[in-house]
């Protein structure tokens, strides 16, 4: 699992740091979000998916392991997929 922060969406609110101080540092050149782990180790892996809903302004996205998810998915890719299974 990765975690990957959009530098033109993230407002450095910090939120992100706050919530996993280990995973995510604050840039001292923008003040935005910069990801310190990469891949995320395992212990940190569910704090890293609740921090994905505590950003204010959804720059954060988790990439899951090919082995884990289909290639390339993300977060959002697996929520419309699971979504459209439970359609009739
Ligand atoms: S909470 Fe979101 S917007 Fe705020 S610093 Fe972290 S990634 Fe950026």
């Amino acid at each position: 699992m990765r975690v990957k922060v959009d530098p033109l969406v993230c407002q450095g609110h910090g939120v992100c740091h706050i919530a996993v101080e280990d995973l995510y540092g604050i840039r001292d050149s923008d003040g935005r979000a910069t990801v310190l782990l990469d891949p995320v180790p395992e212990e940190l892996r569910a704090a890293a998916r609740k921090s994905v809903g505590a950003c204010p302004e959804q720059a954060i996205t988790i990439v899951e392991d090919e082995a884990a998810s289909p290639a390339g998915a993300t977060t959002s890719t697996l929520a419309l997929l699971a979504n459209s299974r439970s359609l009739p």
